[in-house]
């Protein structure tokens, strides 16, 4: 499977870049989505949790108890470390499983912490989308009714801007108007499907 890495900062439009993609019928699996199910009821990963830590951690319906945990590995780094090389595995075995059952001419595995999290492993090409840190903290705020505080930190502790430009193949300039991300992701597309063709011919 030939699989594009879409990565970005927090605001900066991978979900607006994928779901166009997604109109050209190519799947996405989301490194994001596939994390916050990973704690799933009935999962490796929440019996893991509620082995360690009992009923504290979960709510009386058994689900995890979200808030707990956070103030938890908060307080505790080691448990933060516990609970990161317990779930990274599993994680990463996911997104393997949805890439390989993805059923369109090249797959997308869509990442905020892609750089960070050595995901570009798994990636033929990787597409950065960027924008300047303004718009990134102009267009989450306005998203997500929070503080350019709250933004910034959460900015801090992702890679770069410069990070991210250099494990790039591919750039999408999103600092303009939507209109103008058809054509990139169109002229994209058509870069990809050579690709992933190129690619299944010499396997
Ligand atoms: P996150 O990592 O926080 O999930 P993201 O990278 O997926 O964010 P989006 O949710 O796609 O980013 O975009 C952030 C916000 O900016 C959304 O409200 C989106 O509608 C808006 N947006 C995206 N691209 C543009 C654009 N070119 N012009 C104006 N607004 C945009």
């Amino acid at each position: 499977m030939f699989v594009v890495g879409v990565t970005g900062g927090i605001g900066s439009g991978k979900t607006t870049v994928t779901n166009l993609f997604q109109q050209h019928d190519i799947v996405v699996v989301d490194a994001d989505v596939i994390a916050r199910h990973i704690m799933d009821k009935g999962g490796e990963a929440l019996a893991a949790v509620s082995d360690r830590y009992g009923q504290q951690a979960l709510f009386e319906d058994g689900t995890l108890n979200r808030a707990w945990l956070r103030e938890r590995i908060f307080q505790h780094p080691e448990d933060k470390q516990w609970l990161n090389e317990l779930t990274h595995p599993l994680i990463r075995q996911q997104i393997l499983t949805q890439l390989q059952q993805a059923q369109s001419p090249y797959v997308i595995l869509s990442a905020p912490l892609l750089v960070e999290n050595r995901l570009t492993k798994l990636c033929d090409r990787v597409l950065v989308v960027d924008v300047s840190e303004a718009t990134q903290l102009e267009r989450t705020q306005q998203r997500d009714d929070v503080s350019a505080d709250q933004v910034q930190s959460i900015m801090n502790a992702q890679a770069s801007r410069e990070q991210r430009l250099q494990a790039a193949d591919n750039i999408i300039n999103n600092e303009a108007d939507e209109a103008q991300l058809v054509t990139q992701v169109e002229k994209l597309h058509e870069l990809y499907l050579r690709l992933a063709l190129a690619k299944r011919s010499t396997h």
